[in-house]
């Protein structure tokens, strides 16, 4: 049987890269290639920016009612094929398909219905200047956008930009990783099914370094919203800034969960463990640097313990699998290359550590144990660097603001999670922590409203709500004197 073939999406139909060559696609829990991706580049992304250019008048001039219908039109058919878009995205990605279909495509479709709707009720800003003239805004579209995502949750992070530039009356040229490209596709075909004008988004597939540099790159791309790791990040800037275009960078993470002696104890210990090993540790927002106040580590570290090793590790498909594979095997050398480097700074080993190789079908699959160190320098490079896997370290703390200066002593500053009873604790944690988002006494708790985005390495400027639509239009000031 011949394989499928994963093609790009420009003009409105479904077309192979000019380039004619293919990139083998692995289904990570098996280690077996089961589809080819089309090989795209600088050639391509001239045929979609001349395909969005035509289209782009014609989307700008649509009324919001008509734009929010079609994108309504998407989102009911993504809902009617929720199923097979997380059956997808598990093999693909290697993620338990219980998290697809209750986290990853769930959200891909309210990221759809959200800004499909939000268009419909925003309002914009006016300012009367004495009794001399009345100011407003008009927020246009920014034209040509780029939207890049990364591979951990793809349709997700895929629609969380892809929805505000649209709904804001942009074109678009987007680009999955090419590490897990499927429901991107399959997105594609219901966007052809919803009936989208040709141009308006064109989906490119393809390694990041070819066809995603020449979409960075290309004079007519005025915005470029980027979610990826933080080296990458820093080249797409230096290609965008002497070009002036937008830029929104969603970067990497080494975030802190801050756990204090009056926590909540049962609800925080079950809660930590998820905010480390879920997707497999693989989210840009998992707590792995557990910091634990010395009146309850040991106490606390017995009980992270034995949760963490009710945790099954297996088949993603396999209802019963808590964690799921690791995204590819350069990936998993990389976290085992972490585990290695945790003995060799002085940590100690207080679970798992190893690859696991079950038998049949999965035999071949990249999963490796949940792994918890304790006795690392917080400047030790485990402490400091993403390792992006189910990898995570303890530390105890004595005082708050120790806590505080331990959480804030790495080069990033994406989100974190703090554990008290205590408000006035909460507060001042909240505020003094040098991070884009801080739960508390929760983890991963998301309203679509809220500004999303990290500070220091972890990024430059904010997704989310209206911070988003932001992003994607100018705001232009017409004063009109009395
Ligand atoms: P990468 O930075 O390797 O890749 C991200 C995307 O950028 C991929 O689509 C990739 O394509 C593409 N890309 C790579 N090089 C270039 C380039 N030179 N020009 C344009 N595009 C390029 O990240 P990963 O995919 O490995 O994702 C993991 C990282 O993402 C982690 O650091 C994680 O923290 C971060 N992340 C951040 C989030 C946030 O909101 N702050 C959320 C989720 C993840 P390809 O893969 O095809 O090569």
């Amino acid at each position: 049987m011949e394989m499928e073939k994963i093609t790009n999406y420009i003009e409105g139909k479904l077309q192979a890269s000019v380039s004619s060559t293919w990139i083998e696609n692995i289904n990570p829990s098996t280690g077996k290639v089961y589809s080819l991706i089309t090989r795209s580049n600088q050639d391509d992304v001239e045929i979609a920016i001349n395909a969005a250019k035509e289209a782009q008048a014609g989307w700008a001039n649509k009324t919001v009612q008509e734009r929010s219908d079609l994108m309504l039109r998407l989102a009911k058919l993504m809902e009617r094929d929720l199923e097979k878009l997380a059956l997808a995205e598990s093999i693909d990605n290697g993620k338990p398909l219980q998290v697809a279909l209750s986290v990853d495509i769930p959200r891909a479709i309210s990221n759809i219905n959200f800004f499909a709707t939000s268009i419909l009720h925003s309002s914009g800003e006016s300012h009367q200047t004495d009794n001399l003239a009345l100011n407003y805004t008009l927020r246009q579209p920014v034209g040509i956008c780029v939207c890049i995502s990364p591979w951990n949750l793809p349709l997700y992070l895929f629609t969380w930009k892809i929805a505000p530039a649209l709904a804001a009356g942009n074109v678009v040229l987007a680009k999955p990783s090419e590490v897990t490209p499927m429901t991107a596709f399959l997105f594609s075909k219901l966007c052809i099914e919803a009936g989208f004008p040709a141009g308006v988004l064109n989906i490119l597939h393809g390694l990041g370094n070819e066809v995603g540099a020449a979409m960075v790159a290309h004079p007519l791309v005025k915005a470029i919203s980027f979610t990826g790791g933080t080296t990458t990040g820093a080249a797409i800037a230096k290609v965008a800034a002497p070009q002036f275009k937008k830029l929104s960078l969603e970067l990497g993470g080494k975030n802190p969960t801050l756990v204090f002696n009056d926590c909540s104890f049962d609800k925080t210990v079950s809660e930590v463990a998820r905010a480390a090993f879920s997707n497999q540790g693989q989210i840009c927002l998992c707590g792995s640097r557990i910091l634990i106040q010395d009146g309850i580590y040991e106490q606390f570290k017995a009980a992270f313990i034995e949760k963490v090793k009710t945790l099954k590790v297996g088949n993603p498909l396999d209802k019963e699998s808590n964690i799921g594979a690791i995204v590819s095997e350069p990936h998993l050398l990389k976290v085992l290359s972490y585990v290695e480097l945790a003995k060799s700074e002085g940590g100690k080993l207080l679970l798992g550590g190893n690859r696991i190789h079950f038998q049949g079908e999965v035999e071949n699959g990249y999963f490796i144990e949940p792994t918890i160190f304790e006795k690392l320098a917080n400047n030790s490079r485990v402490n400091q660097e993403e390792i992006f896997g189910p990898v995570v370290t303890l530390q105890s703390f004595k005082s708050t603001e120790e806590a505080i200066s331990l959480a804030n002593n790495t080069q990033y500053g994406l989100a974190a999670s703090v554990w008290t009873e205590n408000i006035t604790t909460a507060q001042h944690v909240a505020k003094t922590l040098q991070m884009g988002i801080v739960w508390v006494n929760c983890w991963m708790l998301r309203d679509l409203r809220t500004p999303f985005g990290g500070v220091k390495s972890s990024g430059v400027g904010r997704e989310g709500g209206w911070e988003a639509l932001k992003f994607f239009t100018e705001a232009k000031n017409v004063c009109i004197k009395y």
